[in-house]
């Protein structure tokens, strides 16, 4: 069964084609900058030969719809593609940021799906129209083809309210749906479900504290294969230091930069979410350059590491306490997969917890996934790379068995 999974952003479409006989990606691109001047189309295919192909196509892209037009075309070239025909895409699975309380799970897209879709515009109004956008145009491309919606929030409505709510008067709740949602679920859910199968047991009897460390960084508290509790808020400001993001502050801080400094909301709002985080203590928000700088002396390098490894510890300890049993950590995303001088620093001193890293197994190269805890170690510490798009592939999958069984029960019961 070939799945085709597509990331449609307001002036880009990632897209990933995989055969989920054997879970393998037949091609990963990416269509960039549409609406602009120029366009481009770069893609690297993995034919079965074992041969990575790359393709690169430079053009005017003016609109989702060309650039889709423009990936079944890569896609299914008789020369470059992998597939004779777009025909053999038995099924679309979308990325959508927000569900907002509207979605649990993956969903098939109706009309119906795509009016809540829509209905949750306000709760992230740069990313759900230009999910929408892939989707409206895919339904048009791949006319009679299902195609799935998988939500990044989806994963945390598990949360229970005392966990979700803000202290805030219930009624903005009520009213105006604020809450904490969280983020980066697709993620968690993936390499809690790999940290499962590595530990040989069944995701619903497992305990994690799955970590995302990449541009944007997320903790996730999965109890019982569910999560029970994560660091991302209503939006994707809330928690751990990012790369430009500040995480956790004193909410008053925002009267305090509009007295001090005269900003106005939206200038509080940028200076948070851009200007903030790793950047905002030293200037760079890449780890890696961040570790080049500490280790020539510079001190807010120093500093702005630290200050990021004490928020990880903090969230770890809170963690535990959620849980109360920990099976096992894991560590995705940029940072969290690369960065073994971080995850030392983050896990050190941790005996008491269970915790023992095994220094050279953390300095090793992660494959797919990695362990890195000793052998006398309660908690199993795992680095496992994270793969979204295979997520959501298998999410797609699944939501097409449901249906089917669906459909089948509908016609039995007509019988
Ligand atoms: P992601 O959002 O998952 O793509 O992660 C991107 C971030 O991962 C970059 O901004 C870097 O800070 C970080 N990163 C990638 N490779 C490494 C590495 N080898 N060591 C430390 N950090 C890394």
């Amino acid at each position: 069964m070939k799945i085709l999974v597509i990331n449609s952003g307001s002036s880009s479409i990632k897209y990933q084609l995989l055969d989920m006989a054997a879970e393998s990606i037949l091609v990963t691109g990416l269509v960039e900058r549409i609406g602009e001047a120029s366009g481009v189309l770069t893609a690297r295919t993995f034919p079965g030969t074992g041969v990575e192909k790359r393709f690169q196509l430079e053009t005017m892209i003016p609109d989702h719809s060309t650039g889709m037009q423009l990936l079944i075309k890569q896609i299914s070239d008789q020369q470059d593609g992998v597939i004779r025909d777009a025909a053999e895409i038995e099924a679309v699975g979308h990325r959508v940021v927000h569900g907002g309380e509207s979605f649990h799970q993956p969903a098939l897209i109706s009309e119906e799906v795509i009016q809540a879709i829509s209905a949750n515009v306000p709760l992230a109004p740069l990313h759900n129209p230009a999910n929408l956008d892939g989707i409206r145009v895919a339904r048009q491309l791949f006319a009679g083809v299902p195609q799935v919606a998988v939500f990044d929030t989806a994963f945390h409505q598990s949360m229970p309210p005392s966990a979700f709510l803000y202290a805030l008067p219930y009624e903005l709740y009520e009213q105006e749906r604020i809450r904490r949602y969280g983020f980066h679920g697709t993620s968690h859910k993936f390499v809690a479900g790999e940290c499962a199968r590595v530990l040989g047991r069944p995701l619903a009897a497992c305990n994690l504290i799955t970590i995302h460390l990449g541009n944007g960084c997320s903790m996730t508290a999965v109890e019982n294969g569910r999560s029970v509790e994560t660091s991302l808020g209503m939006t994707p400001l809330e928690g751990l230091i990012m790369g430009t993001r500040c995480g956790d502050i004193d909410p008053a801080l925002h009267a305090i930069l509009h007295r001090s400094r005269g900003l106005d909301i939206e200038e509080i709002d940028a200076l948070l979410n851009r200007e903030s985080g790793l950047k905002g203590v030293c200037g760079m928000n890449d780890m890696r350059d961040i570790h080049a700088a500490r280790q020539q002396g510079n001190k807010l390098a120093q500093l702005a590491f630290d200050m990021f490894v004490h928020r990880l510890r903090k969230y770890i300890g809170a963690y535990f306490v959620v849980l109360g049993r920990v099976d096992g950590l894991v560590f995705t995303a940029g940072i969290g997969e690369n960065d073994h001088m971080l995850r030392e620093a983050a896990l050190s001193g941790l005996e008491n917890l269970g915790i023992v890293l095994d220094r050279e197994a953390n300095a090793g190269k992660p494959g797919e996934w990695l362990r890195i805890s000793a052998p006398q170690s309660r908690v199993e510490v795992l680095v496992v790379r994270t793969n979204e798009e295979l997520e959501i592939a298998r999410q797609t999958v699944e939501v097409l068995g449901q249906a089917s069984v669906a459909t089948q029960l509908e016609a039995g019961r007509q019988i």
